[in-house]
């Protein structure tokens, strides 16, 4: 029997079939292509569409009147999933589906792109593993969301007792905020019309003063993306990312980590694009001393991107990985349970909060 660490990490290394059952969104920003499975006290999403799914031991299986992950047909332990909130059957007073604008992500938390068209997508510029147009082309989602709709959609996710946080994303946006201010306007509303907790994802961009105005816009922690800390990996993977660099991370971190107080600033880390472990070991101490909590996630190669064909990585690497960046995030006093909003506190992509001491 796996530790529940253990079991989640080969969950969204080898992905989980779902025969005959919803597998999850398919597009979008993040990790798509996967579906919120709740059990023994944490939360996963895991892969459910890409092909190396089907070699996958593992599924969801039905026996004694609820629902179990099972290895090679064998019962493991039971699961849940998260409710299909009533919400997506409204509508917002302009007449858009609800769950055009937001979705419950994770087992407790509202998410949105208020942006879904990025500067970069379809450029050589453009990240390899991102799907964020995908959604918008399916026609799942609408390609900016008012602070009106939003503020509507949150309202009622939060009266239906299902949600408790918030987490907005974009595409990156031209200009010199990147698209910050849309965010805050849009974490603004949601903030006055629920009081939820609510975190943004941005680009870093050269003005870091206009992080100051934060906390009065509404924000309360922020996701700062470096997606990779080897720096071959990161101009492979996203170039723009690279040509940033480590150093404006960190300054945009500490600074970031400064105006919203400590375990409110996170950054993803996506395993499993080549990256050297030792490097990636040594910069993540830098990262945690600038106050950002890398949070791990396993490469998700969603279809329709350019790393479609790419497989997550095997639970072999990941498990020492995290083992060790544990130990970098307990040496830095930071930890998942202090996150107030967004995907370290919804944690359900990164099982690095799972290793936690
Ligand atoms: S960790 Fe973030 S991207 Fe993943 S399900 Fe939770 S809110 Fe969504």
């Amino acid at each position: 029997m796996y530790k529940t660490p253990e079991l989640k990490v080969r969950l969204q290394s080898l992905g989980v079939s779902l025969p005959q059952m919803d597998k999850g969104r398919k597009g979008g920003a993040g990790p798509a292509a996967g579906k919120s499975l709740i059990f023994s006290g944490t939360v996963a999403n895991v892969p459910t569409q890409s092909t190396f799914v089907s070699e996958s031991p593992f599924s969801i299986s039905f026996d004694d009147g609820r629902y179990w992950i099972a290895e090679k047909g064998n019962k493991l332990t039971k699961v849940e999933f998260p409710k299909i909130p009533h919400f997506y059957e409204k509508q917002t007073s302009d007449g858009v589906p609800m769950k055009k604008i937001a979705l419950l992500h994770g087992a407790s938390c509202l998410a949105s792109t208020v942006c879904q068209k990025c500067v970069y997508y379809g450029t050589k510029n453009a990240c390899s593993f991102c799907g964020i147009e995908l959604s918008l082309l399916s026609g799942d989602t609408i390609a900016e969301k008012t602070p009106e709709q939003l503020s509507e959609v949150a309202i009622a996710a939060k009266d239906e007792g299902i949600v408790n946080h918030v987490t907005l994303t974009s595409g990156t946006q031209s200009g010199p905020d990147k698209g910050l201010g849309k965010m805050v306007a849009a974490a603004n509303a949601i903030k006055d019309a629920t009081g939820m907790p609510v975190q943004v994802q941005i680009e870093p961009f050269k003005d870091l003063s206009l992080l100051d105005d934060l906390p009065s816009g509404g924000v309360d922690s922020i996701g700062i993306h470096i997606e990779s800390l080897d720096e071959k990996a990161l101009a492979l993977n996203a170039p723009i990312k690279a040509k940033i660099g480590l150093p404006s991370f960190i300054s945009m971190w500490n600074k970031a980590a400064e105006v919203l107080g400590e375990n409110q600033v996170e950054s993803f880390v996506i395993a499993g694009m080549g990256e050297d472990i030792k490097k990636s070991l040594q910069n993540m101490e830098k990262m945690v001393r600038a106050g950002a909590y890398p949070f791990i996630v396993p490469l998700r190669p969603i279809p329709g991107t350019k790393l479609q064909h790419e497989r997550p990585p095997s639970p072999e690497k990941m498990i020492p990985y995290l083992e060790k960046a544990s130990e970098i995030v307990h040496d830095g006093g930071l930890s998942w349970k202090k996150s107030k909003a967004g995907c370290l506190r919804c944690r359900a992509c990164s099982p690095l909060p799972d290793f936690e001491k």
